[in-house]
């Protein structure tokens, strides 16, 4: 065995000296504060559950053979970048010496940190030290039916779940409808399903790519600058070409030891596909020689946090369960994805080092360095909760890196993939949001030469199983209606969970589950991000106003229609000035989604119109204070009008945009009912225009 094995046995029993504490530190708690969330995490027990699972199955842990110079691999276009082979090996030291390191308490973080998601954890619920599951009243239930003809790469890991929950499952579909519907990747709202659950929205993919994304993150930007400056300064090619190039001559004219790097990515590349670094917008042209792409160039992060040198991102799993309430859950364990060439920063010479810049799985595993481990805390893919003990155990301070009626129809749910890069600082930077994040629980290995294979990789396993089967078991139809009463009641969700019981063997089976690995965010913490919450208020204007069913642009009648009802023209804003704004605006955004079949105006160019209207009425403030006074004088007139009108029906609830038309009515910031409550200008009517 190399030193480099000998090495990560030692991290492992420092890592298991950590856990010991925390372990013991928990054990000292009163019993009443016994937490759904288990706190004696133990990667021992994790694993042993996690090769239970796999019975029968052969593990491997080998280095794949791959040569990283190869730049077509089963068919894939490896980027511009060109991998290197580094002379990085299993010998080098693992111990890092990065130098912001400061030791403090880590035990107490430690607890309830991670979820073990193969973490056996007996009965959650106590109520009077009696396990409910056990309960004489419990009820039998049915088995929720789970249709997986559609479940592509993601069969393994649900099949896995459904088992694990004792479910039925149907992987050729099935002619009755079936409580649950997974689709690998995404789901069409004319597709023929009436009922049940969809584990995808329709439009969400088209909502996240990076072009999309960047811009709904620039417009709570503009809203909420200090809340949303994790994500880093980003232009829109190539149409912002232009004012990148300026700006960018602008700060090195300024600064002539400024030395930025830049990032290209196209709109709709994934896996690293295309991605290269630049020094310079010129470069940009030179690169792609031809018309620049549909892209987004970012700027690069040239300090990311390092563990053995590597740089490495995290991969944070989330579910949407519903749009309407928000309701979301994050996966309290996730991956970290390492590369595998050490960091450097860049220079012009190691700019195209793929394996040096790029976290990417699907790229690394093509390098000679990948590191298949069976185990959740070394290797090239490791449990995110490894991360954070081993971080610990050197003394990093890890809390710092925390982070309708209608048409008949099933009702949706999704799980997301959150990529986040943590720079040298500790500072998380959200480098995308994966609408289909892979789900897949094996990984290519070449078991001869040029003989790929896919193996299980136990890493995966235990992560995304534990995010599919709690995904299900939220999803629950027998379970919903407790739910939502539970959670509304201001219940922990983990607590709503009851485990089908009735026979002997799912009465085993709820002592065999593991507690929830999803933690609810929202509405858990609505006191603290509701009045981030403003551009669903306008989603919900543009709605009402759409008119057309299945239509989601705003021709030019229903926007003047919007103006008169919410009362916005007057004698220095007249109804021809209107017109003008909408159509000034929509050309604008139809220019820059050119694929576009529809005609009028999308929500973005609506909101970017509502921006305007808010900073002409209420001039001298703040964006986000112009816009709540206007959604203010909207909502008014728009609720004063519907007393005197039936509600127009909702639409559909598949649509993820309608889905948002409930949006909570009280978003003000604190800051701002701060002020209102002054009786000055910030009252609607006051400090208008005119
Ligand atoms: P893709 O969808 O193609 O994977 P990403 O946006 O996730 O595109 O980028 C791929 C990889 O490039 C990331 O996993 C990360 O390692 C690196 N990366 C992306 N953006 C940045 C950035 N702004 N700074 C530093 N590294 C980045």
């Amino acid at each position: 065995m190399s030193d480099h094995y000998e090495r990560v046995k030692i991290e492992l029993q420092q890592m298991k000296e950590v856990e010991n504490e925390a372990a013991a530190d928990e054990e000292q708690l009163p019993p009443a504060s016994v937490s759904p969330i288990p706190a004696d995490v133990s990667f021992t027990a994790r694993r042993d559950l996690s090769k239970s699972s796999i019975n029968g199955r052969s593990r491997s842990k080998s280095r794949s053979k791959a040569d990283g110079r190869e730049r077509q691999v089963n068919g894939k276009q490896l980027p511009y970048l060109t991998p290197q082979k580094s002379d990085y090996s299993q010998g080098q030291s693992r111990v890092s010496d990065e130098p912001n390191l400061h030791i403090k308490g880590t035990a107490k973080l430690l607890k309830g940190k991670t979820a073990a998601n193969g973490h056996v954890e007996s009965c959650q619920r106590q109520t009077d030290g009696k396990c409910e599951h056990h309960g004489k009243e419990a009820k039998k239930r049915r088995a929720v039916t789970v249709d997986t003809s559609k479940a592509k790469t993601s069969l393994e890991a649900l099949k896995m779940s459904i088992r694990q929950l004792k479910w039925k499952e149907f992987p050729m579909g099935r002619r009755t409808a079936c409580d649950i519907y997974w689709h690998g990747v995404s789901f069409h709202d004319n597709e023929n399903i009436i009922s049940g659950q969809v584990n995808k929205f329709p439009g969400m993919i088209e909502m996240l790519r990076k072009i999309n994304l960047s811009r709904a993150v620039r417009t709570m930007q503009e809203l909420f600058p200090e809340e949303y400056n994790f994500y880093p300064r980003s232009w829109i090619l190539p149409e912002e070409y232009q004012l990148f190039s300026t700006q960018i001559r602008l700060l090195k004219d300024n600064d002539s030891t400024l030395k930025p790097t830049f990032i290209v990515k196209p709109d709709s590349g994934s896996q690293g596909d295309g991605i290269y670094l630049i020094r310079d917008p010129a470069d940009l042209r030179v690169i792609s020689g031809s018309p620049i792409k549909q892209s987004v160039v970012q700027e690069y992060i040239q300090k990311p946090l390092l563990i053995d040198k590597l740089k490495f991102d995290i991969r944070l799993y989330v579910l949407v369960r519903s749009l309407e309430p928000l309701e979301i859950y994050i996966a309290k364990e996730g991956l970290s994805r390492f590369c595998t060439e050490p960091y450097q920063e860049p220079s012009q010479k190691n700019l195209s080092h793929v394996f040096m810049h790029l976290t990417n799985y699907s790229l690394n595993v093509h390098s000679g360095n990948f590191v298949h481990s069976d185990s959740c805390s070394t290797g090239s893919k490791r449990t995110f909760s490894s991360v954070l003990y081993r971080l610990a155990s050197k003394g990093v301070d890890i809390k710092k890196a925390d982070i309708p009626p209608g048409k008949p129809g099933p009702t949706c749910f999704q799980i997301l993939g959150f990529d986040i890069l943590l720079m040298k600082n500790l500072k998380p930077v959200l480098l995308e949001v994966n609408a289909n994040p892979s789900m897949r629980i094996e990984h290519e290995q070449e078991v001869s030469p040029g003989v790929f294979e896919y193996v299980p990789s136990p890493v995966d396993e235990e992560v995304k199983v534990g995010v599919i089967r709690d995904t299900l078991r939220l999803m629950d139809p027998t379970q919903r209606k407790q739910h939502v009463t539970s959670s509304t009641g201001g219940g922990s969700p983990e607590e709503a969970i009851v485990v089908e019981t009735g026979s002997d063997e799912k009465e085993g089976l709820a002592d065999s589950l593991p507690s929830l690995c999803l933690k609810q965010v929202f509405p858990k913490y609505t006191k603290q991000f509701n009045y981030l919450r403003v551009v669903e208020r306008i989603a919900t204007i543009f709605l009402r106003f759409l008119g057309v069913k299945g239509t989601m642009r705003l021709g030019p009648t229903s926007f003047r229609t919007f103006i008169r009802n919410c009362k916005l023209s007057n004698s220095s804003f007249s109804m021809a000035s209107v017109d003008i704004l909408y159509i000034d605006i929509t050309r604008r955004w139809a220019g820059m989604l050119p694929d576009s079949r529809e005609a009028g105006m999308c929500l973005q160019a609506f909101i970017e119109a509502f921006f305007y209207l808010a900073a002409r009425r209420f001039k001298a403030l703040l964006l986000r204070e112009q816009v709540l006074l206007l959604l203010e004088v909207c909502e008014g007139a728009l609720e004063a009008q519907s007393h005197s009108e039936k509600p127009r029906p909702h639409r559909s609830h598949t649509n993820p945009a309608s889905s948002q038309s409930s949006a909570p009515t009280t978003f003000s910031s604190p800051a701002l009912t701060r002020r209102r409550h002054r009786p000055m200008q910030l009252s609607a009517k006051a400090n208008t225009e005119n």
